[in-house]
């Protein structure tokens, strides 16, 4: 049965796990992330689809079923699984994506390496996603394609099925035109985005990046523009009250631009926050620190997240403030990845070189000022040291979003605890409460955890409220409706969605 709901996301749907020597489909581990969130518009259709990737070392004899049937509490829905080859996967995901399109899309062009990029392979697998999307859609059904690693898949699927609406979602930072047009390929992965019906950005800036670089190198006309309130400034959230809306024409097409920003499933972590495993958790980790003030900080091993400047900054402030010494700790959790890529290593080195310098010049006995973790911290556990951490110093230097500092602020159900954030997170747009920072300038980088290492309670009860109110309203939830509104408005309601 043809579905009328297609979601185009690399990763599959659930965790594959082997029983008996059978096959099992369970939840994915991590229901913290967008993926329950995509399944639940499952919920809301007759018949949906996923299409996803899976390595085989013979594509045209993988070893698995192409396609299958899930039943669960989302609902009945089929997975397309495409067979790739490790070199496809490797070519597509990991190289074209990391090494190329990531530096750009989050503004350092000085990382962007063009070299290893297969642009012929990043066509092939594009190709191949659209076309099982393709075979799974209905008459005008909707096709939700997810991240630039799928750039081609809507020209693709346009030339296939001109009768589906499709939606593209950019989970990541989009670059005004000076620096997206520094790929070689940017007309083509233009084109491709212009042929959907809606595309969904973050936030109000990277659609008007959006825009610039498409006036740049097309004839694309601006049909309706909303006004915004400025983002970048401590008093406003701008998307406090709703999405924002830009309607592209190009060939006589219209594309919605829309921006909104992804939240995190309040609901469940503040029932997590306040489970009494949680709460014994929190007690032991405030007994273990003792009076000593715990600074966390939580992201990946990459270079848009800032860690070696947040790890300076740190010892800037223990150099410069001695009576500190003793009296703070940072839990540092930089999630290693990409083991076998040599800039992740770089930062690797130089983050356990930072902490190692800071331990030995300030740590006693008694007190190790840095903790660097690298290891994974299970959701169950960063849950508690949310809870416990006096402040979370989230300061990337670029990030689409950025999801741990939405959960830093929804995990304290107690209404204390300071969230410092950069003002290059996605996320800033919204929490016009944190203390922001620019993990550019020392200046601020070591006067904005300065300052929120000495407010006092009322100030940090007044603006933990503040930013609580905006990630409770603007979950993951509110999200997901967004995305609805979109597609009825100008994928035409009665499709079966709404
Ligand atoms: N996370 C986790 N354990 C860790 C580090 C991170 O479960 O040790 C989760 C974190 O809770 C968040 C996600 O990983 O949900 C990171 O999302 P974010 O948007 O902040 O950054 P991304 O990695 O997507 O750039």
């Amino acid at each position: 049965m043809p579905s009328d709901l297609v979601i185009v996301y690399h990763r599959q749907p659930y965790e594959e796990v082997a029983v008996n020597g059978k096959t099992e489909y369970r939840e994915n581990k991590s229901p913290n992330g967008i993926v329950p969130t995509l399944k639940s518009f499952f919920g809301r259709v007759d018949k949906g689809a996923w299409v996803a990737w899976k390595e085989a070392a013979d594509p045209a004899n993988p070893g698995f079923e192409r396609v299958i049937e899930i039943d669960d509490q989302h609902g009945k829905y089929t997975v397309s699984r495409l067979p790739l080859t490790k070199e496809q996967v490797s070519s597509f995901y990991h190289v074209s994506s990391k090494e190329a399109f990531w530096p750009i899309l989050h503004g350092f062009k000085e990382r962007y390496n063009y070299d290893p990029v297969d642009w012929p392979t990043f066509r092939e697998v594009n190709w191949a996603f659209a076309e099982a999307a393709a075979a799974e859609a209905a008459q005008g059904a909707v096709v939700w394609v997810h991240d630039y690693n799928l750039w081609l898949v809507p020209g693709y699927l346009r030339t296939l099925r001109p009768d589906v609406k499709i939606s593209f979602f950019h989970h990541t930072p989009f670059p005004g035109a000076d620096i997206f047009n520094v790929l070689p390929w940017r007309k083509e992965i233009l084109e491709s985005l212009l042929c959907c019906d809606v595309v969904g950005f973050h936030i109000p800036r990277y659609v008007n990046n959006f825009v610039s670089a498409a006036r740049s190198l097309l004839e694309v006309e601006t049909l309706k523009r909303q006004k915004v309130k400025p983002e970048m400034t401590t008093e406003t959230s701008a998307l406090s009250e709703q999405s924002v809306v830009t309607d592209l024409d190009y060939q006589g097409r219209t594309v919605r631009l829309q921006a909104s920003p992804v939240g995190v499933d309040v609901d469940y972590i503040e029932t997590l926050a306040r489970s009494q495993e949680t709460e014994a958790r929190v007690q032991q980790i405030r007994a273990e620190k003792g009076e000593a003030k715990l600074i966390l900080s939580v992201g990946r091993t990459d270079y848009t997240k800032g860690g070696i400047e947040q790890l300076e900054s740190f010892e800037r402030l223990l150099e410069s403030n001695p009576e500190l010494r003793g009296t703070v700790r940072l839990m540092h959790v930089s999630v290693a990845a990409n083991a076998n890529m040599t800039a992740y290593v770089e930062i690797q080195e130089a983050l356990e070189a930072i902490a190692g310098r800071i331990n030995g010049r300030y740590g006693t006995f008694e007190w190790q000022p840095v903790a660097l973790i690298s290891r994974p911290v299970p959701f169950r556990d960063l849950v508690a040291y949310y809870r416990a951490a006096e402040v979370a110093w989230i300061t990337p230097l670029a990030d689409g979003m950025n999801l741990v500092c939405k959960e830093y602020c929804a995990a304290r159900t107690d209404g204390d605890g300071v969230l410092v954030l950069s003002e290059f997170a996605g996320a800033a747009v919204e929490l016009g409460a944190a203390v922001p920072t620019n993990p550019f300038s020392h200046k601020s980088m070591d006067s904005a955890i300065l300052f929120a290492l000495q407010l006092d309670e009322a100030e940090r009860r007044g603006r933990m409220a503040e930013n609580r109110e905006i990630v409770a309203r603007q979950d993951v939830r509110f999200w997901a409706e967004d995305q609805m509104k979109g597609f009825d408005k100008s994928l035409g309601a009665g499709r079966g969605l709404a």
